[in-house]
């Protein structure tokens, strides 16, 4: 996780302050401030129809792989609500049902994911630019130990991935 060092309301160094439960936190004295390092709370969605899995490419990626549509959760809105809304405007798809999985975090803790499965009954109507279904039957183009591939893992245990040669 990166480190804090300035205050995000005035600007000022941050000192470190120890707090009653005696752990030690970023701190600004002047607004009276504690910065808890605190991860990005995502929204990460393996959507489904049959024995289809739809996978997703971001924009400008120079690896092979492919992985699941996510985004981040915005002030306001829970994490259901952030799943869905990112399922229709990456792909345009509306969701017939949504189950939670359970959560994962990123290896640099920048970001906590919060995983769901998603079905939609929508599966060939869409022109789709960054996303396409895949048949869970084949390897799927997934970097194996990804938190996307988990999650395919963790839904389906019997898909097994393609050995992709990474671009330098
Ligand atoms: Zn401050």
């Amino acid at each position: 996780m990166k480190e804090r060092k300035y205050c995000t309301f005035c600007g000022k160094q941050l000192l470190l302050k120890t707090l009653d439960d005696g752990t030690k936190e970023k701190y600004c004295d002047n607004c009276n401030h504690v910065f808890f390092p605190t991860p990005s709370p995502c929204a990460i969605v393996i959507v489904t129809n049959a024995n289809k899995v739809l996978l997703a490419r971001g924009i400008g990626w120079k690896h092979p792989y492919w992985a699941l549509i996510s985004g981040h959760i915005r002030p306001g809105e829970t994490a259901e609500e952030t799943a869905k809304r990112e399922v229709y405007e990456e792909v345009g798809l509306k969701v017939s049902s949504l189950e939670f999985l359970r959560t994962y975090t990123t290896k640099d803790h920048e970001l906590l994911m919060i995983a769901f499965k998603a079905k939609t009954e929508n599966t060939t109507s869409q022109e789709l630019e960054d996303a396409k279904w895949f048949d869970l039957r084949h390897p799927l183009p997934m970097r194996p130990e990804s938190i996307a591939a988990q999650i395919a893992k963790h839904v389906f245990p019997k898909i097994t991935y393609t050995n992709l040669k990474e671009q330098t």
